[in-house]
């Protein structure tokens, strides 16, 4: 692809006047981009969508965008870690004020949202949280916070045909790309998607500081996003079949699947959710040492940091994402030491998983 114009009238339209999708500058309109941008529109619903170098690369530049000097904002107790510290160590070098609430009771989570409410510019969300996959009644937020307040959620969990943001009064949803959407744990992407007039203040920021997309990540993300929901169907119907037999086995003191009725909450699921996702979450109330020998018997998953690849990964919690957290740190956020986190994939390996659960837990 080059990056020309065939003529000044060219020029004015696709420099000056932006009538022209392409041909101004690789930084700015990347034809496959802006492919793979129509098709995630159409996925979530959305006026537009912005593709981006990683997830995380996104959830910056939106905030960056968005956010200035003395705004405050909401964050989830509960959200990835790395968001955590763009919002606790970033953002507040910009004089952003971030007030950080649990999710793990939904009705408290709307309390203090309430008792903010006139004072906030962003609510941001993410659901269903990692490692217990908490929920949120996202459409009494927006309720609570009425219509001048800008609602973003990190839907990375739980992609189109699963859940919708859009739909329940979310004004951007927010993807990690590496996961479901590019769904072969062979890319690293982030995309935004909603309305138009943030999507436009957002890309500035991305035309500006350039945290775009690799062309060839671009063109596989397309061509996975062909088999999204057949992916998202085996990957929930694997996901239920583990969590039911995490469920039953005498080991495993508690399971956290949305798809359970044991989950806390299961009632949200319901309401929220088509499907319930491959990442299954246990504690099995041990030491972190004793679940440490119990995951290194696992021969049939990955260890691994990542949901959304074709085989199925596990991470012990406290070893993996929050490693750098103390007991105190830990505490604050409800991660026990024997949580063990499985992410199922769409490869046809459930027997294979079982079987070798079975082996590791006996
Ligand atoms: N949001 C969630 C929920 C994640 O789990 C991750 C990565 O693990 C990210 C955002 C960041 O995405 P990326 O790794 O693509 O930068």
């Amino acid at each position: 692809m080059q990056y020309c114009f065939d003529d000044a009238d060219q020029v004015k339209a696709g420099l000056h006047d932006l009538t022209l999708p392409a041909g101004r500058y690789g930084r700015y309109s990347n034809p496959t981009w802006l492919e793979v941008e129509g098709r995630l529109s159409e996925l979530s619903g959305a006026d537009d969508s912005l593709l981006f170098a990683s997830g995380m690369a996104a959830h910056f530049t939106t905030f960056v965008a968005l956010l200035r000097t003395g705004d405050e904002v909401v964050l989830p107790a509960e959200s990835y870690r790395q968001v955590r510290n763009l919002f606790h160590h970033v953002l507040p070098k910009f004089g952003v004020i971030v007030h950080e609430i649990s999710i793990r009771d939904p009705e408290a989570f709307l309390e203090g949202i309430a008792a903010l409410a006139g004072r906030l510019r962003l609510v941001h969300l993410e659901m269903p949280s990692s490692p217990h996959m908490y929920l949120i009644d996202v459409a009494r937020v927006r309720e609570i916070v009425g219509p001048g307040v800008v609602l973003t959620l990190d839907s990375s969990f739980s992609p189109p045909p699963n859940f919708y943001a859009l739909r329940w009064g979310v004004d951007l949803a927010l993807f990690s790309a590496t996961k479901y959407l590019g769904g072969h744990g062979d890319i690293v992407s982030g995309v935004v998607s909603g309305r138009r007039d943030l999507i436009e203040q957002i890309r500035w920021y991305r035309d500006t500081t350039g945290p775009v997309a690799d062309g060839n990540a671009a063109f596989l993300l397309r061509r996975s996003l062909y088999t999204l929901a057949l992916r998202m169907q085996r990957v929930n119907a694997q996901g239920m079949e583990v969590a039911r037999y995490l469920d039953g086995h005498p080991a495993v003191r508690r399971v956290y699947y949305t798809g359970l009725d044991s989950h806390p909450h299961f009632k949200l699921g319901q309401d929220y959710l088509a499907g319930h996702g491959g990442v299954v979450t246990f504690e099995l109330g041990l030491s972190e040492a004793a679940t440490a020998r119990i995951v290194d018997r696992l021969k049939v998953p990955f260890m691994a940091s990542n949901f959304g690849a074709p085989h199925t990964l596990v991470e012990q919690s406290t070893f993996f994402t929050y490693f750098e957290y103390d007991d105190e740190a830990l505490k604050s956020i409800g991660v026990d030491r024997s949580t063990i986190r499985l992410a199922l994939g769409y490869a046809n390996e459930t027997a294979e998983v079982i079987s070798d659960l079975a082996r590791a837990l006996g």
